[in-house]
Formats: structure tokens, sequence, C-alpha cells
């Protein structure tokens, strides 16, 4: 069972040391003691680790072996709520390197899912030229990569981006007539 350290509300004092807490001090409840000061306690060496991050506090938990939760009592919800954790400072290290850690992976693959979109989306703007190519052979050299470009942006906003630029691609007709459109317009200008 979990350690449980208390905000106090009122004056206390340490029923061992006899040291006057003041208000807001922070002890902890021993059977037959009464109320400790954190020293007594001999819990004075961890560190508080305030809520706010479950997977730093769920982490820095599991690797501290001891540990102690930090509760305030809230007059507006009458009932105790949790401030944050006392851990061993080594414990709270290591969590946050795992946490560093995962946040890297993390980033790391979000780069490359963001690469391969742009390889993708370069992919379709190629077949899509490609396409244009073989259903207008006469036309001008490099005005398939244009007419491309220009029909998948206007599809999706961004190249070749959506799901209906590979629609596009893969539906009989489609790109003729999307083709035809663009072509129209950029005869036109
Ligand atoms: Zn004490």
């Amino acid at each position: 069972m979990d350690l449980k350290v208390f905000i106090t509300t009122s004056e206390s004092i340490c029923s061992e040391c006899g040291e006057e807490l003041g208000r807001h001090a922070w002890i902890t409840l021993v059977e037959g003691k009464g109320a400790l000061c954190l020293t007594c306690a001999d819990l004075d060496h961890l560190t508080f680790l305030p809520s706010g991050n479950a997977a730093l506090t769920r982490r820095a938990g599991k690797y501290s072996t001891l540990s102690a939760v930090i509760l305030q009592w809230s007059r507006a919800r009458k009932r105790y709520e949790r401030q944050g954790l006392l851990v061993e400072e080594p414990a709270l290290q290591r969590a946050e390197q795992e946490c560093l850690a995962d946040e890297e992976i993390r980033a790391r693959r979000r780069e490359r899912e963001a690469e391969r979109r742009v390889e993708l989306d370069q992919e379709y703007v190629m077949r899509f030229a490609a396409r244009v190519r073989e259903l207008f052979p006469n036309c001008p050299a490099g005005r398939e990569q244009v007419i491309a470009e220009h029909a998948c942006q206007k599809y999706s906003g961004r190249v070749g981006r959506s799901a209906g630029a590979k629609n596009l691609v893969r539906k009989e007709g489609s790109v003729e007539k999307r083709v035809a459109k663009c072509r129209m317009k950029l005869i036109k200008c």
C-alpha cells in the first residue's frame, strides 16, 4: 500500500521531535504515534513530483522502492486530492529519461511518416502525370506534370494528399474528367 503524506490545514506539531510545523506542513500519520514530520518519518530524502504527467508519475512510482502519495484536503470538494508523489531521486531521473526517449521515438516516427507522405504524394502525382501522357500523347512536354500537380492539388488542397487524389488515379474515367477540366483552364491561361 502507498504511504500517504498529508498537507495539513491546521497548525501541527511533530509528535516525535516536537517541532512546530505550522500550517500547510507535510506530515504522515503513524499508528500509535500520530503526526510525524517527514524527517522523523524518514521520508525527507524523497523528491516531490507534482501531479500532471501520468506517464512520468507511473514510471517514477514503479522504479522507486519507497514512495508516498501527497494528499491535500479540498474544502470545496470535501475530499482529499492527490497533489503528487514523493519518490527517490534516481527513480525520478530514470523515469524522466525514459519519457524523454519515448518522446524522441515519437518525434522520429512523426518525421518518418511525414517523409513517407511526401513520397506518396509525389508518387500519386507521377502516376497521374503518366496517365495524362497516356491519354494525351500529343500534350506538350512537361505539361502532363503541370496538369497532374494542378489536379491533385485542386482536389486535396495539398498535392496528392487526400484519398480523393488516390481515387483519381485508381478509378477509370475520373482522371480523364479531371484532366479535361484542368486542361481547359490551363489552356485558357
Ligand atoms: Zn519530527
